[in-house]
C-alpha cells in the first residue's frame, strides 16, 4: 500500500529528476518592496460578504469574528498593481491542462485573501467541498481554520491562503467521488502557479499547513510532529510548518497547537515590521 511517505518521497525523486528549481521562490523574487499608497483592503472579486472586510488603513480599530483585537502590526495595504497580476495568473490557471485533474475538476480553486497580505498559508489541494465553492479552506476544515485564525487574532481576509495544487485530486469509488493526495507528477506541474503566487503576494512569513506543504516549500522529508512549530527560513522567508485543519478535525487535542504556531506567525511579522 502507498503511504503518503512514499507519495511524498516519490514527488521530490521526480522533482530532482526533472532538475525543477520550483520552490521557494528566489530571494530578490521575494524581497518586500515598499508599501504601496493605501487602498481599501481588496477582496477578491466574488468572494463572499464573510470575506470582506473594511479598510484597514484609516485607523479604525480592528477586530476578529472572536473580538479578538487584530495586531496593528497586521495591518496591511494593497498594491493593485498586484493585486491585477494576481488576478492575470488566476486567470490562467483556470485555463489550466497541464495536469490530469483538469479532467475530473469542477472548478480551479486559485486562492483568496489579501493580495498584499503579511502571511500566506499553503495547505494542500481542494477537497470536495473547495472543489464545489472554488475557494480553498471551506467547509468544516475552513470553519475551523477561521476559529483558529480569530482565536490568533487574524481575520481570514488578513492572510492569503491557497494551496499547493489547484485542483482536486480525486478517485472514482463506487460510483463517488473521493479526496485523494496529489501525485508528485500532479505536485511538479502546478509548482509554477504556487511560486507565481508567493512571489506575486510576497507575504512575510508563510504557514505550510499539513505534510504536503511543508514538503514542498521546504523540502524536508520528516513526520509533522518533528517540524512543527519551529521556523525554517528559506530564502530569507520564514516558514512555520504546522498542521492541517482536516488533520485537526480528526485530531481536535491538536488544535492548540496550530493556534500557538499561529501566534508564532503574528509575532514575527511585528517583529519583522518593527525592524523595518
Ligand atoms: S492541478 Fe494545477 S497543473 Fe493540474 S490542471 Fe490544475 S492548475 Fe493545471
Amino acid at each position: 500500500m502507498t503511504t503518503l511517505r512514499d507519495t511524498l518521497r516519490a514527488r521530490l525523486a521526480l522533482e530532482r529528476a526533472c532538475g525543477a528549481d520550483l520552490l521557494p521562490v528566489p530571494r530578490a523574487a521575494l524581497a518586500r518592496r515598499p508599501p504601496a499608497a493605501p487602498i481599501q483592503t481588496s477582496v477578491r472579486p466574488g468572494a463572499p460578504p464573510s470575506d470582506r472586510s473594511p479598510s484597514r488603513s484609516g485607523g479604525t480599530p480592528a477586530a476578529s469574528k472572536a473580538g479578538v483585537p487584530v495586531s496593528p502590526a497586521l495591518q496591511v495595504s494593497v498594491d493593485p498593481v498586484k493585486a491585477a497580476a494576481l488576478a492575470a495568473l488566476e486567470t490562467r490557471a483556470k485555463a489550466c491542462r497541464l495536469c490530469r485533474l483538469c479532467e475530473t475538476r469542477t472548478q480551479v480553486v486559485f486562492g483568496t485573501g489579501n493580495p498584499d497580505a503579511d502571511i500566506c498559508l499553503v495547505g494542500e489541494a481542494p477537497g470536495e467541498d473547495e472543489d464545489r465553492l472554488g475557494e480553498p479552506f471551506v467547509g468544516r476544515a475552513g470553519q475551523l481554520l477561521n476559529q483558529i485564525l480569530s482565536e490568533a487574532g487574524l481575520r481570514r481576509a488578513d492572510v492569503y491562503i491557497c494551496n499547493v495544487v489547484k485542483c482536486r485530486p480525486s478517485v472514482l469509488e463506487n460510483g463517488r467521488r473521493r479526496n485523494r493526495p496529489p501525485e508528485p507528477e500532479e505536485v511538479v506541474r502546478c509548482q509554477p502557479y504556487l511560486r507565481d503566487q508567493l512571489a506575486l503576494v510576497r507575504p512575510r512569513v508563510i504557514g505550510a499547513m499539513g505534510k504536503f506543504a511543508v514538503t514542498t516549500l521546504l523540502r524536508v522529508d520528516a513526520p509533522m510532529g518533528q517540524v512543527r512549530g519551529r521556523f525554517q527560513t528559506r530564502d530569507g522567508v520564514p516558514v512555520m510548518p504546522t498542521y492541517h485543519p482536516a488533520y485537526l478535525l480528526r485530531t481536535p487535542g491538536d488544535i492548540g497547537i496550530v493556534r500557538e504556531d499561529l501566534k508564532k506567525i503574528v509575532a514575527k511579522v511585528a517583529e519583522m515590521k518593527s525592524k523595518g
